[in-house]
């Protein structure tokens, strides 16, 4: 352990500088070598913003190398020059006071003591040996991100699996589009969101499913806000939301009966002939049986269901009709459902059956959240052996040994443990050291304070993070010192499958290191560097990260080198290097390539399964799981707040500007006719109570908001006191949108 501490010393003063005590807490004073490499001659770069998967361009405005300021990149192909309050506001999180500055370990006080990073590492490596030698090699696990780049995404999963030994792992990802994942996998044969943004300009129908875009995809809804053919526009949503309101048409659904109504209205398009006989018959399998399993779904019964008029349901299905391209789009509405992946499936077969796949303006399209969501589903080494291969497909495990120049044994030959698994892994006393990395689980995971009980049951949890004030960071035994966006390199993948370049454009304060760095530092005192000596730079784990993906449906060995990323602005997948000339622009040469700004999927009709078709899937919806009751007689939604807001707000909250654009302190929707009964007026203190807790509220009456239900935003920390521990039985994604409550006002 000594030499290997001593070689991890030398690492650290390359990366780092000398590293000296007295350098301890003192941000600022060294940080990772130069910033940034490539620059404009203006003396800007453009880099991807780090926090939704819209993936925006933001032109880094550069003093003595560091970023002073930031605006939104005129010329990236994928918001135009329009950036939401976040992406203006991406540095101040990068300056907040209470950055982690060097590793933390916590005293036998319960208090945190500063220490060095060979120490940390020391005490991560010790602690995991030994609980994998006293619990076996599965008592240890690690949760990840989507917020971390793909290169650091790769190496996290393949040390974590390959060199560690650490078999389960999965990421936060798992809470918001592993539903989208398994409904691809199942439906197209890859997990492939088929779409590029400019469909959302070419629809002349957008239907959008438990969707708020224009609060949670600020740009995208601009982008539809471009459309010049006056698309129709439907949203199918519980709330009265900012999109709903809108929008052409509402649907204000009963919540979580989604899946009715959308078998219901496929009923409708196949009564009235109103499908694509040729695409289904030449592009899929399954439409027959499929039709006879919709043909119970009549309007009376899905009226009934969904509390929607037959008029209503006539109405969807014939505006489908009517569109020439039509594009769905859904996001967490749907993916956090107890029947999401159904559901999200049952969005795919109307766009199948009405031939609405692989024209400009058309699509079955999921919207990510993370910035690199799909980063994580094709990087990550969770569910997907890294490239978007299968961990239990022996030629796939041979394929990524040879690439990686390993030996096929350290890949595991199974999957690992969802999200959700490791949690009751913990409760039932397999896990015993977990490792949390780019994510505030205490605040984001369903049912919050059964998982708060079971931190306190781990022998050893390290958090790597940018704060050491997370709620979940606040419960560690070690604090490893993260770099944020903006203080190292790497690529994201935004939703529409386009890899971009983040680049370095800040230096990270006191001694946090990259993730990327950290990984490297944890190899060498782990004994496995050697497994990891060709995962030297970002880049060069890009070289082998592309490799992987050869001949996969995400091949993107044609992209050259992050310099080609920021000629392109950007390069979607696929993108092999053997493309043929036909699928290449007019004009475009070798040297352009990949300089066109829009790809779609599936314009040859063929998708991934093995026979080249789709497949309509489909399954009896299940009642709620939790329904109102008299004791319980109200429906809690959540969802988010605004777009000033992200996730746990670990970093929106550190921004003053930020902070003013959403509401102080957590609020509810009530209806006006339930505050009446409940006798509370607007602003009233209320107590909110679940079968898991109570949590109190300033009550917000609103008619956006149907009797019976109500609605608290997901960012402030207290909200998953309340919700219910239910998941997705194919995606294992949990069901944030639904429980049972009960308010009252505050005495
Ligand atoms: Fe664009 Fe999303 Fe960043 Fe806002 S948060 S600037 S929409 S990428």
């Amino acid at each position: 352990m000594k030499r290997l501490l001593s070689k991890a010393t030398q690492a650290l003063r390359q990366w780092h500088g000398p590293l000296t005590e007295d350098l301890v807490l003192q941000p600022g004073r060294f940080g990772l070598g130069q910033v940034p490499a490539r620059l404009a001659p203006d003396g800007t770069a453009t880099t991807v913003c780090g926090f939704c998967s819209t993936g925006c361009g933001l032109t880094a405005h550069l003093r003595n190398g560091e970023a002073i300021n930031l605006s939104p990149a005129t010329d990236y192909p994928v918001n135009l020059g329009m950036a939401c309050p976040k992406g203006w506001e991406a540095l101040a999180p990068l300056r907040a006071p209470d950055r982690a500055t060097a590793p933390l370990r916590r005293t036998a006080h319960g208090e945190f003591e500063p220490i060095s990073w060979e120490d940390a590492i020391g005490a991560l490596v010790e602690n995991f040996k030994r609980i994998q030698q006293q619990h076996g090699p599965d008592s240890l696990a690690w949760l990840g991100t989507g917020q971390i780049t793909c290169e650091e995404l790769g190496f996290l999963g393949a040390l974590a699996k390959f060199g560690m030994g650490i078999r389960h792992g999965d990421g936060n990802t798992r809470q918001c589009m592993a539903t989208a994942v398994t409904a691809y996998k199942e439906s197209f044969g890859f997990d492939a969101p088929p779409y590029t943004y400019a469909d959302f300009e070419q629809s002349d129908v957008v239907v959008l499913v438990g969707s708020n875009l224009c609060i949670a995809h600020p740009i995208l809804w601009q982008r539809i806000m471009r459309n010049t053919h006056r698309p129709e526009i439907l949203v199918v949503d519980p709330r009265k939301t900012e999109t709903a309101m809108a929008a052409t048409q509402h649907y204000p659904l009963k919540p979580k009966s989604d899946l009715v109504l959308l078998y219901g209205v496929a009923n409708i398009l196949i009564t009235q002939g109103w499908i694509d006989r040729g695409y289904v018959e030449n592009h899929t399998n399954g439409f027959e049986v499929f039709a006879q399993f919709v043909a119970s779904f009549t309007p009376r019964i899905v009226g009934e269901a969904t509390g929607l008029s037959i008029e209503q349901l006539q109405r969807f299905a014939a505006t489908i009709h009517r569109g020439e391209r039509v594009s769905f789009w859904w996001t967490m509405g749907v993916n956090q459902g107890h029947e999401a992946t159904r559901t999200a499936q049952a969005i795919i077969n109307l766009a199948l059956m009405t031939g609405n796949l692989g024209r400009p303006g058309t699509g079955a399209n999921s919207i990510t959240g993370q910035c690199n969501a799909m980063g994580s589903r094709l990087f990550s080494n969770t569910t997907n052996l890294l490239g978007g291969h299968d961990f239990c497909n022996p030629a796939h495990r041979e394929k990524v040994a040879r690439v990686l120049g390993l030996a096929s044994s350290c890949i595991p030959q199974s999957n690992s443990w969802a999200y959700d698994q490791i949690v009751q892994g913990i409760a039932d006393d397999k896990i015993k050291g977990l490792w949390i990395v780019g994510t505030n689980s205490a605040h984001s995971w369903i049912d919050q304070d059964q998982f708060s009980a079971l931190l306190g049951k781990l022998e050893f949890l390290v958090v790597q993070d940018m704060y050491a004030s997370t709620e979940t960071a606040r419960r560690a035994h070690l604090v490893l010192p993260a770099a944020g966006w903006g203080e190292k390199e790497g690529t994201f993948i935004n939703s529409e499958r386009r890899f971009g370049h983040v680049r370095k454009v800040a230096r990270a304060p006191g001694q946090a290191l990259a993730d990327f760095h950290i990984f490297q530092l944890i190899a060498q005192v782990w004994g496995c560097s050697d497994m990891f000596a060709r995962w030297d730079s970002p880049e060069g784990v890009f070289n082998l990260l592309k490799e992987l993906t050869r001949a996969q449906p995400c091949d993107i060995t044609g992209i050259g080198n992050y310099a080609h990323l920021d000629r392109a602005g950007g390069v979607q997948w696929p993108f092999p290097d053997t493309r043929p000339a036909s699928t290449r622009l007019v004009g475009e040469t070798e040297s352009h390539v990949g300089l066109q700004t829009e790809r779609r999927l599936f314009e040859d009709g063929r998708f991934y399964h093995p026979d080249g078709r789709a497949k309509f899937i489909f399954g009896p919806p299940r009642p709620l799981p939790e329904i109102p009751d008299g004791q319980f007689p109200l429906l809690l939604l959540t969802g988010r707040g605004t777009s000033a807001q992200w996730h746990t707000g670990s970093r929106t909250e550190k921004s003053d500007v930020l902070r003013k654009l959403r509401p102080a302190n957590l609020y509810i929707e009530i209806n006006p006719s339930d505050a009446a009964a409940l006798l509370i007026q607007p602003g009233d203190e209320v107590r909110v109570t679940s079968r898991r807790g109570t949590i109190t509220a300033a009550a917000f009456i609103t008619r956006i908001i149907q009797a019976g239900q109500v609605f608290i935003p997901m960012h402030y920390s207290a909200t998953n006191k309340l919700t219910l521990a239910v998941f997705d039985p194919y995606s294992r994604q949990p069901a944030y949108k639904a429980c049972a409550v009960r308010v009252q006002k505050a005495q």
